[in-house]
């Protein structure tokens, strides 16, 4: 399971990094919590800026992070803290919005240690959690039950449950489902004097009976909350607006209505009166009044089946006007997208082809989802739905009877239906399509999050929105309007430049102006992501001054000395949060790259345009079980953030923008903790929102640290890898022997630094161009395509048989194949180990070689994923002419080839009932190619089941380099359980490195190549 820990790579006595760098702030607190915790403690300048950012547009440096292992490490800490007056911030994925997980405190990350499932309970569908679990390996574990944590945070597989208690998170299906807050049954807690206990339901006799305000501090909150409950009732139940999602403030209009019996906020039902759960107020408290150190929470079924329906209208309006009669069908989900965001979609590769489904004058959508319990039940409800609300449509089924009828003119001009899997997951990509656009922005001006999260009554949605656009308007500027329409919550990100004095004027002026509207209009500043350090400041204007108050009261007794998470929610008299301070960028923001960049930059706004393109969304910590993908294939094995892309990109625009030590980023420790440990699969550029690419800005530091440090042998040999395999082929076997050699590999590990028990690849004395030149061409060519297969280093020197199954393919599709023998390597190994001057000179050397067989009408044909890649991709980032243009253009991988012209239709293959499981690698997958060889392989008769897979982790020489091995195993650790678990009778895999570390795999052989089986299957 995904909580289970793989071994630290760092326990190999061959590692040289440790995660941290060597200069500690405060030794002495150090050495004094190390002697109160038992889990790890890091107060050096890596870990304290790693922890200063999370997806909010705040950074504020910690004084230090701890890793707490038990409740006892807590209270050790806080204790430890309570003492000195140190802050204290419990933190879990670091995703917020708002900048509450970030201060100026001791943070307690959670998720290392304490990110257990304790235990599940089927029967009483109840699950006992540590605060560090993330959500998506809590439903993982609950799947086998048919149960889920129903609150779904759409970044559920990044985010924890002690970060859903703090924000009260909920998502897409709050109508269904509510909030974090009613599963909340019972939590262990340590309070800001580090007294542990529980929260849970007590009934308002009991809590008086507790009450006592002179008596510990545990007594005198039961004292407050009685108080409150006695003497604030009315003023809560008043200023409350009546809202589904409402998550400012502290969760009072809950507390208030457990205990007078009335519904609760948003219409549920209460179970019992005159009881209240104190669990329930820790609620969006942002860990302001308490630690969450265990919590059982409450759990649903998963629904039999899901329908949905894609309501299109002629603008924004229209949709927002259609919300609330929509809310009268009852259902799970409704989702709004708006025509800024369509547009955008359209013009992307990845979305595009999803627009094309919606009908012409389509500018807004609406996406509503119901939950049922067979299929039948949801397309009727779909049917009730189009009935009444877009009665042009002919849905597939027939409506019950009893559908509602709302008597509100209908406005939806078309509609789609999705029931199967696959349907319904374009429909729901079209509405996630947003953020990634959003986000890509690499200019100084983003969409900002600081009123992202508005919430209005579904009914006053037009009004609001039109009034919002006005506010927008007249601070020149605009957004989009997406997300939560059914409950009333929009995510609006307008475009800010926060470098600027006119940035701040317009961060604050419209989130003042956008306070005011929504108070006018009975609606919350922040109905999802919490107050934090961007809308604490307006809980005053929101709630007014008595409940204000009464925050400070609450606080003040829970929080004596307001060292918990302090600023957010509610601030002290006179020490006011403000929106504009403490942003990650600001009018005095300083960033100095100091060197002169190689590699062409142009489209990113040049490095500091991608070195500040992470939003810190964390998207990055999804484990490969439950996100899937490439990206990051070393935080998965180490689940450490310095090893995320997000925490490699903040350490290197801390070390640009002279946070860190002024070597850096250029220091020896810098590049062995931050960048030797990328292993540069591109799984960012494809798989990050705003698609940072970490592997180009590794390539183009390590580039510039080699010309101020010069580079080690190995780095050069490495780099060098075609001359190696050159001389390897022209003196093998002899060549091949010397790995045989008593003590050969142990002295290649001590001087050159290559892992001993990595085997190494074979020399062939016949090359694959030996081997072209040698035959026969055969005559019966009538393919109107002519192809260059191009002779990369490990296929010409280690392993021609792929050349020669390619040549075989292309032949029988009727392709002229031809090899040129003096191309030499592509530049991949040079590109990666940052020789990128080098790498220029053999992309201009192979550009020359090339280009004329193109303009004669030769395409160039690839076997090495990553050379292709290289080709197609990177050498536009080493060169900008007409012709490199025209190669990339021209240069295909050999399957996508094949599939891209459907040249396998021509060739019959002669298969048996053999299935295939498929690992493409990380390249294609982040140039979006990896499908090509599954579909010429299916085509070709075989069963295929492809992996949502990510790097192997052998990553060209990286799983080769002693230090590393131990790393590139446990990358090569999450690959194995995947092909553990598919039922496949055959590997395949197409790149090199992979297929090494797939025959690393106990009792594997190393597996083909794709071309290779179609070559062999040959009819
Ligand atoms: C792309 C994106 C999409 C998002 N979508 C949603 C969404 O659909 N719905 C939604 O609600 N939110 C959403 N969020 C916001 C965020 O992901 C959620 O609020 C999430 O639940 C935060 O969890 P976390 O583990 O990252 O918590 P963190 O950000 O680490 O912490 C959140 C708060 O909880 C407190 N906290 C953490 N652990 C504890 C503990 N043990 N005890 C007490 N307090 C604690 C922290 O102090 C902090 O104030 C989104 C964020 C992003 C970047
Ligand atoms: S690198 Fe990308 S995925 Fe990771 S935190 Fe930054 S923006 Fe999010
Ligand atoms: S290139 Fe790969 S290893 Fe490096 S940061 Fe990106 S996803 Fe992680």
């Amino acid at each position: 399971m995904a909580t289970e820990r793989r071994e630290d790579p760092t326990t190999d006595r061959r590692t040289e990094y440790d995660y941290t760098s060597d200069d500690v702030d405060r030794p002495a607190l150090v050495a004094d919590l190390e002697r109160v915790v038992s889990g790890d403690v890091r107060f050096d300048s890596y870990s304290r800026e790693l922890y200063a950012t999370d997806a909010s547009p705040y950074e504020v440096t910690p004084v230090g992070v701890v890793f707490p292992r038990s409740t006892g490490d807590v209270v050790g800490v806080m204790e430890y803290c309570a003492a000195r007056g140190i802050p204290v911030l419990p933190r879990g994925g670091g995703t917020s919005l708002a900048g509450q997980s970030v201060n100026r405190a001791v943070v307690l990350d959670f998720t290392r240690y304490m990110n257990d499932v304790l235990e599940v309970d089927p029967n009483e569908r109840t699950a006992t959690v540590q605060p560090g679990t993330v959500l998506g390996t809590l439903d993982e574990r609950l799947a086998p039950h048919d149960l889920k944590f129903a609150p779904d945070p759409a970044w559920g597989d990044k985010s924890t449950i002690g970060g859903a208690i703090g924000n009260n998170s909920t998502g897409a299906h709050s109508l269904q489902y509510g909030k974090t807050d009613v599963y909340l049954e019972e939590c262990e807690v340590v309070l800001a004097d580090g007294t542990v206990t529980r929260f849970g339901e007590v009934s308002v006799e009991e809590l008086r009976t507790r009450a006592d305000p002179n008596g510990d501090l545990e007594a005198r909150i039961y004292a407050e909350v009685a108080r409150i409950l006695e003497e604030e009732a009315g003023t809560v139940a008043e200023a409350y607006p009546d809202l589904k999602r409402n998550v400012s403030g502290y969760n009072l209009d809950q507390l208030v209505a457990e205990a007078h019996g009335d519904l609760l906020p948003g219409g549920e039902q209460i179970d019992e009166a005159e009881t209240v759960n104190l669990a329930r107020l820790l609620a969006g408290s942002e860990g302001t009044l308490a630690i969450v150190t265990e919590a059982i929470v409450s759990l649903e079924s998963v629904p039999e089946t899901k329908a949905v329906a894609l309501l299109c209208y002629a603008d924004l309006h229209d949709a927002m006007e259609d919300v609330a009669p929509i809310l009268a069908h009852d259902p799970a989900a409704v989702e709004v997208l708006d025509d800024v965001l369509i547009d955008l979609a359209r013009g992307t590769s990845e979305f595009g082809p999803v627009t094309e489904m919606l009908p012409e004058g389509t500018n807004a959508t609406l996406l509503v989802e119901f939950y049922a319990e067979e299929d039948e039940a949801g397309q009727k409800k779909v049917a009730g739905l189009l009935a009444d609300r877009c009665p042009t449509a002919e849905p597939v089924a027939e409506p019950r009877d009893d559908f509602p009828h709302t008597d509100v003119d209908p406005l939806a001009t078309e509609a789609l239906e999705a029931y199967d899997e696959a349907e319904r997951t374009q429909l729901w990509k079209l509405r996630k399509s947003g953020l990634p656009i959003l986000l890509s922005r690499t200019t100084d001006e983003k969409h900002l999050a600081f009123i992202e999260d508005t919430a209005v009554p579904p009914e006053s949605l037009p009004e609001f929105v039109e009034r919002f656009e006005d506010i927008l308007e007249s601070y020149d500027t605009y957004a989009s309007f997406y997300a939560h329409a059914g409950p009333g919550v929009l995510h609006i990100r307008p475009l800010v430049n926060v470098k600027s004095e006119v940035g701040l004027d317009q961060l604050h002026g419209i989130a003042d102006e956008a306070t005011d509207l929504v108070v006018e209009l009975g609606g919350s500043v922040s109905g999802e992501h919490g107050d934090g350090r961007a809308r604490t400041q307006w809980n005053e204007k929101l709630y007014g001054k008595q409940v204000w108050e009464i925050f400070r009261s609450l606080k003040t007794t829970f929080d004596p000395d307001w060292l918990l998470n302090p600023g957010q929610v509610v601030y002290p008299e006179g020490e006011p949060t403000d929106l504009r301070e403490n942003l990650r960028f600001g009018p005095e923001y300083d960033f100095d790259t100091d060197f002169e960049s190689v590699l062409n930059w142009e489209n990113d706004n040049g490095v500091q345009g991608m070195v500040e393109l992470c939003h810190g969304c964390g998207g990055c910590r999804g484990e490969q079980s439950t996100t899937g993908g490439v990206m990051c294939p070393t935080f998965r094995a180490s689940r450490e953030e310095i090893t995320s892309t997000r925490g490699r990109v903040n350490a290197l625009r801390n070390a640009m923008n002279g946070n860190l030590d002024s070597d850096d980023p250029f220091s020896d420790e810098f590049v062995e903790e931050v960048l030797g440990l990328c292993i540069g699969c591109k799984g960012c550029a494809i798989d990050c929102p705003s698609e940072v690419d970490m592997a180009k800005l590794k390539a183009e530091v390590t580039h510039e640290y080699h010309q101020r440090n010069g580079a080690s042998l190995r780095d050069k040999f490495f780099a060098n890898v075609e001359t190696v395999s050159r001389l390897g082929s022209a003196t093998a076997p002899l060549s091949n022997a010397l790995e045989s050699l008593p003590g050969g590999r142990w002295l290649l590990e001590r001087t050159l630094g290559i892992a001993a028990d990595r085997p190494l690849p074979t020399f062939r004395r016949k090359t694959f161009c030996d081997w072209f030149e040698a035959r026969e061409t055969p005559s019966n060519l009538t393919a109107d395509r002519k192809a260059v297969v191009y002779p990369d280093t490990y296929t010409n020197y280690s392993h021609p048989k792929a050349g020669k199954a390619a040549v075989r393919v292309l032949e029988s599709a009727g392709v002229e194949v031809a090899v040129p023998d003096r191309l030499g390597d592509t530049g991949r190994p040079a590109f990666s180990k940052g020789f990128l001057e080098y790498a220029r000179e053999t992309a201009k050397k192979n550009v020359a070689a090339l280009t004329p067989w193109i303009e004669d009408g030769w395409d160039v044909v690839m076997i090495e994923p990553s050379d292709a890649v290289m080709v197609q991709t990177d050498y536009l980032d080493l060169l900008s002419n007409e012709a490199i243009e025209q190669l990339a253009a021209n240069a295909y991988g050999v399957c996508e080839y094949l599939d891209r012209f459907r040249l396998d239709e021509s060739i019959r293959f002669d298969v048996g009932d053999e299935r295939l499981t498929y690992h493409g690698h990380c390249h294609q997958k982040a140039t979006r190619k990896d499908h090509h060889a599954v579909g010429v392989l299916r085509r070709a008769g075989y069963a295929v089941d492809p992996l949502d897979s990510g790097c192997c982790g052998m990553a060209g020489s990286f799983g080769y380099e002693a230090e590393h091995a131990s790393m590139s195993d446990a990358i090569a650790a999450i690959l194995y359980e995947q092909v553990k678990a598919s039922d496949g009778d055959q590997v395949v895999a197409p790149g090199a490195s992979c297929r090494t570390q797939l025959e690393g795999r106990p009792g594997a052989e190393r597996p083909p190549t794709p071309i290779e089986l179609l070559a062999a299957a040959l009819a």
